[in-house]
């Protein structure tokens, strides 16, 4: 496999006034570029904290991670800016880097047409639905031609009919783009929508429960397979009877 993130032996504890806390317990994991992986786990067990540290945000306290790409993330909240238009929140990213070449924003600009974004660069994000926000949150990482993308939770702010459609919409815009993906979701449906495989991750701290190869074909139907429910099945217990 060729792995784009690897994860070997990776723990992490808090210190903090209270003492101890470990989030993260002996993890192993390798991403293969251009997959598409999602992290289920209970609330608390130490998602964030294993996201962070693929990013960089923060050090493990024991354990390695390689990372052979560029990183973008994607936040349960868009962040855009509400003064700003569309247009100049999609291009905030490359700013920020300045990487403001003319085929970059070229790229930019490419994004918004080809994601339905076209027609709405004047527009400020309050004056857009929240699904039409988060495409435009996305347009503006992908703009940096990330290669892994990091998303924690980033759907669910969303109620649940926007949620379906906005996840959907997501994921095909990742797998279009390219870009390898690690999703952090309490949602074992959308987990099982979009991924390639899902990792189910134990209570704090955290470690690998168990790994389920998705097997159904990719796409809107996805979620009508009769196999769709017996993942989502095994999936449920195993964090149930892990809770
Ligand atoms: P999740 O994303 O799965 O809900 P987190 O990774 O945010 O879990 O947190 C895992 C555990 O680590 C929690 O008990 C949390 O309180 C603790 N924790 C997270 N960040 C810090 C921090 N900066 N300092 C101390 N404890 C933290
Ligand atoms: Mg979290």
């Amino acid at each position: 496999m060729d792995a784009i993130v690897k994860l070997r032996n990776l723990s992490k504890s808090y210190h903090s006034k209270e003492g101890e806390i470990s989030a993260i317990s002996h993890v192993d994991l390798e991403v293969a570029a251009g997959e598409f992986v999602s992290i289920v786990g209970p609330s608390g067990c130490g998602k964030s904290t294993l996201l962070s540290i693929i990013s960089g945000l923060i050090p493990p306290s024991e354990g390695e991670v390689f990372v052979n790409g560029q990183i973008g993330y994607m936040f349960q909240k868009d962040h855009l800016f509400p003064w700003r238009t569309i247009l100049s929140n999609a291009l905030l990213g490359l700013e920020i880097q300045k990487k403001m070449g003319r085929e970059n924003v070229a790229y930019a600009h490419e994004l918004l047409e080809k994601y339905g974004l076209g027609d709405f660069k004047k527009h400020r994000p309050q004056e857009l639905s929240g699904g039409m926000r988060q495409r435009a949150a996305l347009i503006r990482t992908l703009a940096t031609r990330p290669q892994i993308l990091l998303l924690d939770e980033p759907f669910s702010a969303l109620d649940y009919q926007t949620r379906l459609t906005v996840s959907d919409e997501i994921g095909g815009i990742l797998s279009a783009e390219e870009v390898t993906a690690i999703l952090v979701t309490h949602d074992i449906a959308e987990s099982i929508a979009l991924s390639d495989r899902v990792i189910v991750l134990t209570q704090r701290p955290c470690s690998v429960r168990n790994i389920h190869k998705i097997d159904i074909d990719r796409g809107a139907a996805r979620r009508n397979s009769p196999k769709f429910s017996e993942y989502f099945d095994r999936i449920w217990k195993e964090l149930r009877e892990d809770g």
